[in-house]
C-alpha cells in the first residue's frame, strides 16, 4: 500500500521506517530541511536502535524523504500526521502543526484518503480536523476519514516496540478507513512479519490485540495510558519518600507490591520523576480536557506536584551530603530523560544540572548519546562535557547518577572511588546496590533506601534482590 508520513522526528521517522519494513511504499514528508538532507544521505537523525539499519535497507526502494506536500501525497492510501504537539506557553498542548499540516494535505486530496492521527492530541481533536478539512481546506467529504491509530512506541526500543506492538489502537468511525488501517497492519496483527523477518527478530513474543475504536475512544486512549504510567511512577516515588523516613526499602516494597498481578512491576522504579516530550505534557493535557469538560481532575495536579518534588529532593540530599554547591564539582551521568535515547527534551536530569549551575557549581557531564543536544540548553562556561563516565568523575566532589543508561550500572566501583575527590555518590535512579557501594568504600545515597557511609563499619541496609531479580524491572521513569 502506499503510505505518507507527515513529520520524520522520533515517532514519524520510526512510522515510516517500519512502514517500509513491512513491505508499503513510503513517502516522508520532513519540514526541517537540516533533518531532510541528513535523511536523504542515509544519515539517522536520531539516536534509536535499528533506524541506520533500517533506513540503509529501504531509503529510495521502500522509502523516500521529501519536503514538498504535493510530492507526498500522490495518491496514498493513509495520510500519518506525525508532527510535534508541544506545550504552549499556557500549558495546553500546541496543535498548530496538526492543523498546518492537515490544511497542507486538504489541497492534495485527489482520492479517497484515510487522514490518521498519530500524533497525540486531545479527544476531539479528528471533529476539528474533519471541519478544518470541509471549511478551511475545501476538500470533497467522500475523498477522506480521519481516524486515529494512537502510537504508544517507546524511545529506546521504538522500531521494536512498533514492530512487535503489544497492541494497535484503531480509533475510526467508518468501515472503509477502518478496512484500510486493517489492511495497513496486516503484516503485524497476522503475524506474518514476525514470522518472516530474519533481522528484526523480536525481543519479546507478546499477543498482539488490535483495539478498534471510535475516533474520540483512540485519542482517550493515549492520553490515559501515559497519565496512568506518569500516575504510577509519582506513586512509587511518594511510596518511596515514606520509605526513606521510614527506614523501609523501596526495592523490598516494590518488589512486593508489583508482585500482584492486578498491580504489575512495571513502572514501579523510583527515582527523580518523569520527564521527556510526553508524560509531562500529556497529564498537562488531560488535565485541562478534564477542566473543559466540567471534571477537576486534582489526582494529575499531585502527580505533577510529586514528580516536581523529586528533583527538589535529589539536590536537597546533595546539599546534605556535601553543604553548599558553589565552586564545588560535580560529576554527572546521563542527560537525556532516560536511558538509550539522545532525547533531551524535558529531561530531569536536564533540569538538576541547571539547578547545579545556577547555584554556583562546576559541572563534568557524560551522555553516551545526548551531549550534542545537551550542550544547547546548557549554555555555561561552568560546564564541561566529558568523552567517558570516568574522565566526568576524575577529580568530582561527587558523583551524581541521574539517567539509567545501562553503561552506567557496572562502573568499576573500585575505580570510582579512586577518581573521585570525595567519595560521594548520589544515585538518582537506584542503579547499585548499597552494599555494594559501601563494599567499595563509597558514602551511596540513592532513593527509597538507607544511605550507606563510606566509613562506618556498621552493616548496610541489607538489600533483599532476589524479588527484583526474579521480576524484569523496567526502564525507570518514562
Ligand atoms: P518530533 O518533534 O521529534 O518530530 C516532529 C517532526 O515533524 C519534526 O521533525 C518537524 O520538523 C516535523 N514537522 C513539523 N511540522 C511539519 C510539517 N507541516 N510537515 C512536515 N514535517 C513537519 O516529535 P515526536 O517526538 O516524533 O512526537 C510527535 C508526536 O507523537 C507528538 O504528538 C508526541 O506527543 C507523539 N508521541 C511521541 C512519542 C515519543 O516517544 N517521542 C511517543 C508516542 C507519541
Amino acid at each position: 500500500m502506499k503510505v505518507t508520513v507527515i513529520g520524520s522526528g522520533y515517532v514519524g521517522l520510526v512510522t515510516a521506517l517500519c512502514f517500509a519494513e513491512i513491505g508499503h511504499q513510503v513517502v516522508a514528508v520532513e519540514s526541517n530541511s537540516r533533518k531532510l538532507r541528513q535523511l536523504q544521505r542515509g544519515n539517522a537523525t536520531i539516536h534509536e536502535r535499528f533506524v541506520p539499519e533500517l533506513l540503509k535497507r529501504h531509503l529510495l526502494k521502500g522509502i523516500r524523504f521529501t519536503s514538498s506536500i504535493a510530492d507526498g501525497m500522490q495518491s496514498p492510501d493513509a495520510v500519518f500526521v506525525c508532527v510535534g504537539t508541544p506545550s504552549a506557553p499556557n500549558g495546553a498542548s500546541d496543535l498548530s502543526g496538526v492543523f498546518d499540516a492537515i490544511r497542507d494535505i486538504a489541497s492534495h486530496l485527489r482520492k479517497y484518503t484515510v487522514i490518521v492521527e498519530k500524533s497525540t492530541v486531545a479527544v476531539g481533536t479528528g471533529d476539528k480536523i474533519q471541519t478544518c478539512l470541509l471549511q478551511k481546506g475545501g476538500a470533497d467529504p467522500s475523498l477522506f476519514s480521519v481516524a486515529c491509530n494512537p502510537e504508544f512506541l517507546r524511545e529506546g526500543s521504538a522500531v521494536n516496540d512498533f514492530l512487535e506492538p503489544d497492541r494497535i489502537v484503531l480509533g475510526t468511525d467508518d468501515s472503509r478507513a477502518r478496512d484500510v488501517l486493517r489492511e495497513l497492519y496486516r503484516p503485524l496483527i497476522d503475524g506474518d512479519y514476525a514470522a518472516t523477518s530474519r533481522s528484526f527478530k523480536p525481543l519479546h513474543r507478546s499477543s498482539k490485540v488490535v483495539i478498534e475504536t471510535s475516533v474520540k475512544s483512540a485519542e482517550l486512549i493515549k492520553h490515559a495510558s501515559n497519565a496512568f504510567l506518569a500516575t504510577r511512577i509519582s506513586f512509587i516515588n511518594a511510596i518511596a519518600n515514606i520509605a526513606e523516613a521510614t527506614g523501609a526499602d523501596i526495592d523490598q516494597v516494590a518488589a512486593g507490591v508489583g508482585a500482584d498481578p492486578r498491580i504489575g512491576s512495571q513502572f514501579l522504579s523510583p527515582g527523580i520523576g518523569f520527564g521527556g516530550s510526553c508524560f509531562p505534557k500529556d497529564v498537562d493535557e488531560l488535565r485541562r480536557i478534564a477542566e473543559r469538560n466540567g471534571f477537576c481532575f486534582d489526582l494529575l495536579a499531585e502527580v505533577q506536584r510529586i514528580n516536581a518534588g523529586q528533583r527538589q529532593r535529589f539536590l536537597d540530599k546533595l546539599k546534605s551530603a556535601i553543604g553548599a554547591l558553589a565552586g564545588r564539582k560535580f560529576a554527572v551521568l546521563g542527560l537525556s530523560f532516560k536511558g538509550a535515547t539522545d532525547d533531551v527534551r524535558c529531561s530531569p536530569a536536564l533540569a538538576i544540572v541547571k539547578r547545579l549551575l545556577e547555584e554556583g557549581a562546576l559541572v563534568s557531564a557524560y551522555d553516551p548519546a545526548a551531549i550534542d543536544n545537551a550542550r544547547h540548553e546548557l549554555l555555561s562556561s561552568r560546564i564541561e562535557f566529558a568523552s567517558s563516565s570516568y574522565a566526568a568523575i576524575s577529580g568530582a566532589d561527587a558523583l551524581l547518577i541521574l539517567t539509567d543508561w545501562p553503561d552506567f550500572a557496572c562502573l568499576d566501583l573500585h575505580r570510582v572511588r579512586k577518581l573521585l575527590a570525595s567519595p560521594i555518590v548520589v544515585d538518582g535512579r537506584n542503579l547499585y546496590r548499597p552494599d555494594e557501594m559501601h563494599g567499595a568504600g563509597l558514602h551511596y545515597i540513592s532513593i527509597g533506601r538507607a544511605a550507606v557511609s563510606a566509613t562506618t563499619d556498621a552493616e548496610p541496609a541489607r538489600i533483599t534482590r532476589i524479588a527484583t531479580e526474579a521480576i524484569d524491572l523496567p526502564a525507570v521513569n518514562g
